[in-house]
């Protein structure tokens, strides 16, 4: 199969990554979560107290560094600020309450997409996020749109968070996942939707192998 780009769109909380990293696998792509991109960036705003100020927001752009270096214990990149590993923490509840606030500021948008382009430029590259398909490579060749039930996705993030040793509640992340939604698909830049060319997956009741081999199906429209 030709190199290509696989976008990978959908709701907070859909297994978009668990997915995404699964995929990247398969093919020996690579794998990016842009998600953490923009906690990473939340993360930035919240230690300066500024995550409500998006003027000073963008003031600090130019003083955070955001890169992925690979972890050979995890078999996945982790999210680094300014050389600091902060996987673990940008994905703290508090993170996510305040990630689409920041996110939906268009200078923040404007430099990560920048970063997405440049490391997808040479195809063979997996990227999740919410504007993948529509924004970041709209050339993509396999554009997927996942969703899920919203009782299934807030199970689900719940028992991570709880796995991680995260004291949160199950209103807590339902209320987080419902309003993430809102925000992400009314922001004013690049909101989340479908691209009209995407493949809409629904997981909510699909294990990870079935959701494998649904790809495999999608694949063949790539061999040559
Ligand atoms: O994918 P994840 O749930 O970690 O993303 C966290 C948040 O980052 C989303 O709720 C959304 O506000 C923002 N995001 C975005 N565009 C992307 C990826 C994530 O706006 N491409």
């Amino acid at each position: 199969m030709k190199k290509i780009i696989i976008a990978i769109d959908g709701y907070s909380s859909c297994g978009k990554s668990t997915f995404a990293k699964a995929v990247a696998a398969r093919l020996g792509y690579l794998f990016i979560d842009t998600g953490a991109m923009y906690r990473a960036v939340t993360l930035y705003a919240m230690r300066h107290g500024i995550a409500d100020d998006p003027a000073a927001v963008v003031a600090a752009l130019p003083q955070m560094r955001i890169e992925f270096r690979f972890n050979p214990a995890s078999g996945r990149s982790d999210v680094y600020l300014n050389g600091e590993n902060v996987e673990a923490e940008i994905r703290r509840i508090d993170v996510s309450n305040r990630v689409s606030a920041v996110s939906g500021i268009p200078e923040v948008r404007e430099k990560l997409v920048a970063m997405q382009q440049e490391m997808g430029r040479a195809k063979g590259v997996v990227m999740d996020g919410r504007d993948i398909g529509t924004v970041v490579f709209p050339e993509a060749e396999l554009k997927i749109f996942m969703t899920a039930d919203p009782k299934v996705r807030a199970e689900r993030r719940y028992k991570e968070q709880i796995a991680k040793g995260e004291p949160v509640s199950m209103e807590e992340v339902e209320r987080n996942i419902r309003d993430r939604d809102r925000q992400d698909e009314s922001r004013a830049v690049s909101p989340l939707r479908r691209a009209e060319d995407a493949v809409v997956l629904d997981n909510s009741s699909m294990s990870l192998a079935e959701q494998m081999t649904w790809i495999e199906n999608q694949f063949k429209h790539f061999e040559s």
